[in-house]
Formats: C-alpha cells, structure tokens, sequence
C-alpha cells in the first residue's frame, strides 16, 4: 500500500530529480520516497537528449572557472563517470570523446596557454594542441569558408580519450531505475503527475500536501487512480501511471 504522506517528495523527474531519488535511495536511512513527474517518463525536457549539448562539465576547459571552481566541479563529474562505469554504462549512457576549447588571436593564445599550464595541475591529461596538430585533427577550424588559411595565431586546449559526453536522458532513467531496484526503502515513482499546488501543512512531519491534476497525460500509459498519491486531505480523480507501488 502506498503511504500518504513520504519522508521525501521529489517534484520533478529530470536529471536533477532523478539523481536525488538515486542517492537518498542509496546513500541515506530515510525510510519513504516518492518522485512525481508531470509527463510520461523521466527526463523529457531540458534533460533530454536533443535539448542540451551532452558534455559531463568538469572544468577542464570551462574557460569561464577559476581553479577553486573547477576543482569542485571535478569532484562531483567524476562520481557520474564512476557511477556509469561501476554499472557499465560505457558507450551506452558515458563517452569519451575529444573535445577542446580554441584560443584565436594573440591575447586569446596567451590566455589558452596560461590557463593549460595552471589547470595541468588539476587534469595532468589536458592537452595543447598547436597549429599543425588542428591541422590534423580539428582541421575545418583552421579555414575560413572560403578555404584559405586562417592567418591569426591559434590554440587548442583539450582532452582525447576521456569521458566527455553523458546522455542525460538514459542517465534519469536508470538513476530512477536502480532507485526502484533496489528495494530497501518504500520508493514510489509516479508519471503523469501534474503538480497544481504545494502548501505547509504543519511541522514537523506532514510536511505538504500536493493537489495533483494531471494535464499532460501520455495515452499510452495512463491509468486512473481515485486518489492523489499523496495528499492525505484531498482527494482527486488523476491519471496516473505508476512505476512501483
Ligand atoms: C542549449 C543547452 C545546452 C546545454 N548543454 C548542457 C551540457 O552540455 N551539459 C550539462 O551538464 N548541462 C547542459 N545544459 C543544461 C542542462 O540541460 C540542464 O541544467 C538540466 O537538464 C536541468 O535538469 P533538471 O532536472 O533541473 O530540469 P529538467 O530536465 O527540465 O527536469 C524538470 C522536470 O520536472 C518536471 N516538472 C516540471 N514542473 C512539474 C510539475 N509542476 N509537476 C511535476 N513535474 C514537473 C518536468 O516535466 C521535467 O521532467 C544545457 C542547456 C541548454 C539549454
């Protein structure tokens, strides 16, 4: 049976949402989760794969980081590269691919190569690349459109043979299914949840009640339930689907 009240409702099921059901699932002693998401799936949105650029930001060529930023961002990259391999997520959900930022002109060049040295600290891996290695590797950002030569100095700073590349989608998925796998804790997830309304309830335990209508049904997967799977003061007709109950 589903309890009406959970001690932790996430609100949202993209990356972020799924990655917090994942880790309180595995690393917490919290005994009831539930995770609504208004669509049929997880990580439909901004998560998915079409909507953003697929790269695991770790710093090392965020040009934008100071080291003490890059330096936490490393930290926390690197438990989504060691969680994809320690479930063997290798060129399925993780890639590696090369990747680099350019330095053109010659303030830009001084910057590019005084940032490698710093940074090499942090990733001894990062690379430069000088003129002739573009040539060879990245060879279309050394010609104009026309194809002559670019004659202003440049620089390349970057990684091969690293995990650069997350697919943000597969990733949500299967943080929300190792969280269901897992069974020790009552973990509930619930698509097809629209939520209309937060509001207190009190302290220290109901926390809030969530009048959920549902506006954006997949078809295909929705089944009516007579109730809010949460709010132990209202009552709704929804659609529903369920991953586990
Ligand atoms: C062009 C572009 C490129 C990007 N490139 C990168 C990149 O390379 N690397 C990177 O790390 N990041 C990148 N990002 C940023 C990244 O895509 C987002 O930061 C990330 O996807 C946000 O995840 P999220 O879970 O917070 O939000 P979302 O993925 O939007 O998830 C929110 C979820 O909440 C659900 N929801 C919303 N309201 C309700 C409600 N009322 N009730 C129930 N459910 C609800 C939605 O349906 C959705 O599933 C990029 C962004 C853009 C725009």
């Amino acid at each position: 049976m589903n309890p009406s009240t959970y001690d932790v409702l996430i609100i949202g099921g993209g990356i972020s949402g799924a990655a917090l059901l994942y880790t309180l699932e595995r690393y917490t002693d919290l005994g009831t989760l539930c995770l609504l998401e208004k669509y049929g799936a997880p990580a439909t949105l901004n998560s998915s794969a079409t909507s953003n650029s697929q790269t695991l930001h770790c710093g090392d060529i965020e040009t934008n980081y100071t080291l003490q930023k890059a330096a936490k961002v490393k930290h926390t990259a690197k438990m989504v590269e060691k969680y994809c391999l320690q479930h063997g997520y290798e060129n399925d959900i993780i890639y590696a691919h090369q990747k680099m930022a350019l330095g053109v002109g010659y303030d830009e060049v001084n910057f590019m190569t005084k940032r490698h040295e710093e940074f090499s600290t942090l990733y001894p891996y990062l690379k430069i690349f000088d003129r002739d290695t573009l040539k060879r590797i990245e060879p279309a950002v050394l010609y104009d459109a026309d194809g002559e030569e670019r004659l202003e100095p440049i620089v390349g700073v970057g990684v091969q043979g690293e995990y650069t590349t997350v697919d943000f989608k597969r990733l949500s998925d299967s943080f929300v299914e190792n969280a269901m796998q897992s069974g020790s804790k009552h973990t509930d997830v619930f698509f097809n949840q629209h939520v209309m309304k937060i509001a207190k309830r009190g302290e220290p335990t109901s926390i809030f009640s969530v009048p959920s209508v549902s506006t954006a049904i997949s078809p295909a997967s929705s089944t009516t339930c007579s109730k809010s799977p949460i709010s132990a003061t209202t009552s709704c007709e929804t659609s529903s689907s369920k991953c586990r109950g």
